[in-house]
């Protein structure tokens, strides 16, 4: 479908229609392309169970992934883990792995070395998890921390997984072997412990709308970590259980201080956007390196409010690309300032138009984005400016993945005003369009491989 159809579409079906999420669900399957083996194409993870074996005796770790997929053409099927697979099957069969490359160089994943036909189909990746572990006192120290910054630095950055545009059911069977008993998890899925002779395992089960940027998981021997658990009252009557905790040897200190602003952030959030989106809340207070999960933060105390805002947008209503990745940070950083207003813009970008396959966020989205936001929100003023429309978002479209083209397409049907000329002319700039780098990239500063072991 061309995007001027999609427009129509999604504009002439609105928010309610209940066809309309299956059919932008198949315009987020990016388009299959050609490599040297074969036609490289995306496809829908159905389920996705990794059995993750954390071995005090070998020192090592071990991940074995069972996807089931459903392919909607013929070709060998897209998956993407950064560390090479030692067995790779394709419904029951042995096959080889390749990196390929995106037809412009945007990024690189994985391919199966088996053409499927439509359907669907089970894939089996064994893989060692090498990054971000570490054994030492007797335990193990392990995250799957992420960052939308980078190339390839989601989910597939430990675990063979899909690209951010596809929601998978997703459950982890962890298994420590070898190890002090003990060992904490901390995580936004439910968990469940049990000890099997003198291995701990602990099985998690994360909803059905995550996706590649949505699990936060960290585990730590029992005495690394101080934490604090308490319960907030949602607006919709809930009890949102929250787990906030330090690494004691990193931040001294006490979490009292985190505990009020937690408090405060989530009223002043459920006010503005209605009910906390997820589950639970846990807050790993790192004292830097700010990076959003859903329900879910590595943050420090300053960058809170803003990683807290994010479980509403980035990951509450989420981005289905890197192309529609900037409006989350666009939105935060409007937060961080107070929510400013403005009648006039100038400049333009190419936050909406970096080639189609792009992963990761344009980081203008901070500085050059929140302006435009301001200029957005100054434009609908007369309407009760932006935030009735994003409430609105968060209470119809959460956990559906949107592309750039719909949330324009929703914004202008929100308020009966044609915005597309704006999102065309400031963030769909020609190629000559100069992307104004960010002061304020050091809420989501890129952490360094020392700096992020310094933090297990
Ligand atoms: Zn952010």
């Amino acid at each position: 479908m061309t995007l001027a159809r999609l427009f129509f579409f999604i504009g002439a079906m609105g928010f309610a229609a209940a066809t309309h999420a299956q059919l932008a669900a198949s315009a987020r399957l990016p388009r299959s392309f050609p490599t040297s083996a074969g036609r490289a194409v995306f496809v829908d993870f159905q389920t996705a169970d990794y059995a993750i074996t954390f071995d005090g005796d070998t020192k090592s770790a071990q991940v074995t992934a069972t996807i089931r997929f459903v392919a909607s053409e013929a070709g060998l099927p897209v998956f993407d883990v950064v560390e090479g697979p030692t067995e790779v099957s394709l419904d029951g069969l042995a096959v080889e792995s390749l990196e390929v490359k995106t037809p412009g160089n945007e990024t690189t994943v994985r391919v199966a070395r088996r053409d499927v036909l439509p359907g669907a189909h089970t894939l089996v990746v064994r893989v060692p998890l090498k990054n971000l572990v570490e054994f030492r006192d007797g335990g193990v120290r392990s995250a799957f921390w992420t960052s939308d910054l980078e190339d390839r630095r989601f989910l597939e950055r430990y675990l063979p997984a899909n690209l951010e545009f596809d929601q998978v059911k997703m459950t982890f069977q962890v298994t420590f072997k070898g190890l002090a008993p003990g060992q904490k998890v901390y995580t936004n899925g439910k968990t469940q412990a049990r000890r099997l002779g003198t291995s701990e395992l602990v099985r998690i089960t994360y909803p059905e709308y995550f996706t590649s940027s949505s699990i936060f998981f960290h585990t730590v021997p029992e005495g690394v970590t101080e934490d604090l658990r308490f319960v907030l009252k949602s607006v919709d009557g809930r009890d949102v259980p929250v787990t906030l905790y330090l690494n004691k040897s990193i931040l001294g200190g006490s979490l009292d201080q985190l505990r009020r602003l937690t408090t405060e952030v989530f009223h002043e959030l459920e006010g503005d956007y209605g009910a906390w989106p997820h589950a639970s809340i846990v807050v790993y207070n790192a004292g830097s390196g700010g990076m959003e999960y859903c329900g879910a933060t590595i943050t420090s105390v300053s960058a809170l409010g803003h990683e807290l805002f994010h479980s509403y947008f980035a990951r509450g209503v989420m981005p289905a690309n890197g192309n529609a990745g900037w409006v989350d940070e666009a939105l935060a950083s409007w937060r961080d300032e107070g929510y400013p207003s403005s009648s006039s813009m100038s400049g333009t970008s190419r936050m909406s138009s970096r080639p189609t396959y792009t992963r990761s966020t344009d980081t203008a989205a901070y500085s050059f984005g929140q302006r435009f936001v301001s200029y957005l929100d100054g434009k609908v003023k007369d309407k009760g400016g932006l935030k009735p429309f994003l409430r609105q978002l968060v209470e119809t479209r959460k956990f559906s993945p949107l592309l750039i083209e719909e949330y324009i397409s929703l914004m202008s049907t929100f308020y009966g005003v044609p915005l597309e000329g704006d999102f065309r002319k400031f963030t769909f700039g020609g190629p000559g369009a100069s992307s104004v780098k960010s002061t304020k990239e050091s809420v989501h500063r890129k952490l360094s491989q020392a700096e992020l072991q310094a933090l297990l």
